[in-house]
């Protein structure tokens, strides 16, 4: 999906622009989803993909929403952030290319993974509004 950064100045809002193009993020316990319960998929706030299941979400206690995997493999990419001195794996939507968070080793099984994910990079539709 090739957008200017011009077009995506239009189509997001100020934080959701911050947070997706510029990499960056919201302070933990604000975002709309870090305790959000509902069954439903959490999609790209920048393309509408699905990009995680609240099946797959689960309370790190951290302040931001955190998922052990993605709905599927090819939903999101991750590569090695060694910014701001720290080296950490930060995961993209595969699709738009937006940044969504990051990925650490210390989440639950069955994966072990934590996807530490930011509430203004996601949009979520309950299960029953699924098309
Ligand atoms: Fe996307």
């Amino acid at each position: 999906m090739k957008r200017t950064e011009e077009e995506w100045k239009k189509e997001l809002t100020p934080e959701e622009y911050r947070i997706l193009r510029e990499k960056g993020t919201e302070a933990p316990f604000t975002g709309k989803y870090y305790n959000h319960k509902e069954e439903g998929t959490y999609t790209c706030a920048g393309c509408g993909t699905p990009l995680f299941g609240s099946e797959s979400k689960y309370e790190s206690g951290t302040g931001w929403p955190s998922f052990y995997k993605p709905i599927g493999e090819d939903k999101v990419e991750s590569w090695e952030d060694r910014s701001y001195g720290m080296n950490r794996t930060e995961v993209l939507c595969s699709k738009c290319g937006g940044h969504l968070g990051h990925v650490f080793d210390d989440g639950p099984r069955p994966t072990g993974k934590r996807y530490c994910i930011n509430s203004g990079a996601l949009k979520f539709k309950k299960k029953q509004e699924k098309e």
